[in-house]
């Protein structure tokens, strides 16, 4: 008998277990997410269970990705326990109907920038099209001020929020895409910058660079020929397949606390 979303959940599966591989995020966790419709488009999140990387290494069936219920934030299928941290995926999600994958990790390289508070400064033609790389205000982990900020922040962006990587001070990264491995691409662009970044940095103090360079131009330029990660050529704002009718949920209204 298949399982629900299966292979969507085989797939979360395999990746998470290849980031942790990859040495994308620590034992401390990180956990990621799809939203996911069923014929009637009732939607739902498909969401690594919690101590994913403390106990299992990331090595998980997909029958422990857990289904939860978008609408009700009840699970109802999936073997193990909810993370706490699913109240941010949540807020993430009512921020924007296009955002159909929230993923967050500890990784390395941009911890450091997540944790000096800095802007990471984004220099690699790879990551230009997402634009700053901010730093969003410290809050706790799993706890409603970091689902909340995470929220707003994402409202205040728009449509960008589709393909966006913020940095949780102190904790890690969180990126939202349309797609899962839109989201490891942007993961792993991002870790190359923030050590490109880095060493330009070095190269600043010593007086061999005048600023951060990226593209023969100013850095922090909006850089329009880059074309968007989704499908290149086209921003993700013009796809052609509409987005179903969001669904009018205020963040208030969802259950946090699983
Ligand atoms: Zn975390």
């Amino acid at each position: 008998m298949k399982m629900m979303f299966q292979s969507e959940r085989e797939d979360l599966a395999h990746t998470v277990r290849v980031m942790f591989d990859r040495k994308d995020t620590n034992t401390a966790g990180g956990n990621m997410s799809v939203k996911v419709f069923d014929q009637e488009g009732h939607p739902y999140i498909l969401i690594t269970p919690t101590f994913m990387a403390e106990t299992f290494y990331s090595e998980l069936h997909p029958a422990q990705i857990i289904v939860v219920d978008f609408l009700t934030g009840e699970k109802v299928d999936g073997v193990g326990e909810v993370t706490r941290e699913i109240n941010m995926h949540e807020g993430a999600y009512a921020a924007h109907p296009g955002i159909r994958c929230v993923y967050h990790s500890h990784a390395p390289e941009s911890m450091f920038w997540a944790t000096s508070g800095l802007e990471m400064p984004n220099v690699t033609e790879a990551t230009r099209e997402l634009g700053r790389i901010r730093v969003l205000p410290f809050a706790p982990a799993t706890s409603q001020a970091l689902a909340t900020t995470v929220h707003d922040a994402l409202i205040a962006i728009k449509d960008r929020a589709m393909e966006n990587i913020f940095l949780l001070d102190s904790h890690g990264i969180l990126i939202t895409a349309t797609d899962l491995h839109i989201a490891v691409r942007i993961m792993e662009t991002v870790e190359w910058n923030a050590r490109i970044a880095y060493q330009q940095t070095l190269f600043i103090k010593l007086g061999l660079l005048a600023d951060y360079r990226s593209c023969g131009e100013d850095y922090q330029a909006d850089l329009a020929s880059v074309p968007p990660i989704a499908i290149p050529g086209i921003p993700v704002t013009a796809r052609p397949e509409p987005f179903p009718t969001p669904v009018d949920i205020k963040l208030d209204d969802m259950k946090f606390n699983h």
